[in-house]
């Protein structure tokens, strides 16, 4: 099927998540509310699985309500945080390279925006600024999709405190959860989002963590599943194969990690070496995604014409008709840089071949093709 170098936007799901999920489904397979055995020995296993994944993230399990992905753990966030301080007030802070799935829910609402520097990070300066008695929530993702920046979540946290408002703290996690190191604790995030198919688990799973103290009214309203706060019967395969892909990152954790990097780093040596011109918009500070320019080469065209070559990569999340992502234009960086901006994001297995090979096609298209404007 050829070199998927975008695992930002997803992961292939590995063989014992996989595993993990058939078992459940054709196995353990009961509803977990059912008060009969196959009941029980799902609500046994989904329990063992809240127990793993809250392990890798570093929290109680009683702290992680699943989810369906990280788009409803974020939207929950956001709409439970308002409601929780909306006898304080109801001014938000976020900043302008969050994800969609933060920057929608927003709409309406009064919001300061934090805007990055040309390398996509955020100074902490600008949210002590922003920071008013009726602050009720600051959402600050902690490692950007596009970028790799890391944000400085744990600052925001300690500027809170400091400042002694009332905001709650969400991070969206879900590029962050288990490439880089944190604890929901150590940032002092009261909520925190993350999703399983950025982490070798299926689509459909996620989860939110919600700090012990916090009473979070649900989206939904049904069953009295996940202690009420979100009904539905639970996805135990998703679950399972969540856990699963949790057991396997986290114990080969500083391996993933050193591999990454490793494949990043030789990727971005081996493009500025081959093509001068190159511009590396983001090493990324996370071990797994950077962002590369061709200036003059319009980064639709260079999806496209690598997607010949049989290689993925993105342009950005929503890198479409004619104008960079919401998150490269916030850089500030020349138009003409923003438009030739490719998101280059690894896994554990993807290889130092497969970056050579991207990099090869990357100058065969630059020698075949003249630069616009
Ligand atoms: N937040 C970030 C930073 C993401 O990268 C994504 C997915 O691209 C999401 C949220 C949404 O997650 P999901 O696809 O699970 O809804």
């Amino acid at each position: 099927m050829g070199i998927y170098l975008d695992n930002a936007a997803t992961t292939r799901v590995c063989p014992e998540a996989a595993q993990a999920a058939l078992e459940v489904m054709t196995e353990a397979f009961g509803n977990p509310s059912s008060g009969y055995a196959f009941g029980a020995q799902a609500a046994e296993r989904l329990s063992a699985d809240r127990a793993a994944v809250a392990d890798a993230l570093g929290c109680l399990p009683e702290e992680l309500v699943f989810t369906s992905c990280g788009t409803e753990g974020d939207n929950w966030a956001i709409r439970g945080a308002v409601e929780y301080g909306r006898r304080k007030g109801k001014h938000i802070i976020t900043t302008a390279i969050e994800h969609s799935a933060v920057l929608e829910p927003l709409q309406g609402y009064d919001v300061t925006y934090l805007r990055p520097d040309r390398s996509g990070h955020i100074d902490i300066a600008g949210l002590e600024a922003a920071l008013r008695p009726d602050t009720v929530l600051v959402s600050m993702m902690l490692v950007n999709n596009e970028l790799g920046t890391i944000l400085p979540v744990r600052e925001a946290a300690q500027a809170i405190r400091r400042a002694g408002s009332p905001a709650l703290l969400h991070t969206d996690a879900v590029q962050g959860f288990l490439k880089v190191p944190f604890t929901p604790e150590e940032l002092g995030a009261d909520l925190l989002t993350i999703s399983g198919h950025k982490v070798r688990a299926p689509k459909g799973i996620g989860a939110l963590y919600i700090r012990k103290g916090i009473k979070l009214k649900p989206l939904l309203r049904g069953g009295g599943q996940e202690s009420g706060l979100r009904p539905g019967t639970e996805p135990t395969a998703q679950v399972a194969a969540l856990a699963a892909a949790c057991r396997v990152w986290a114990e080969h954790r500083e391996d993933y990690t050193n591999r990454m990097s490793d494949t990043k780093n030789y990727f971005l040596e081996l493009l500025e070496a081959a093509i001068p011109d190159a511009v590396v918009v983001s090493r990324g500070d996370a071990p797994h995604i950077c962002a590369v320019s061709l200036p003059g080469y319009p980064s639709e065209m260079l999806v496209r014409e690598l997607s010949d070559r049989g290689i993925c990569v993105s342009s950005g999340s929503a890198c479409h008709r004619g104008k960079p992502s919401h998150v490269f234009a916030a850089t500030g960086r020349p138009k003409r840089e923003l438009m030739g901006t490719l998101r280059v994001s690894f896994c554990p297995d993807s290889t130092r071949e497969e970056a050579k090979a991207l990099t090869e096609a990357l100058t065969e298209i630059k020698n075949t093709r003249i630069a616009a404007g």
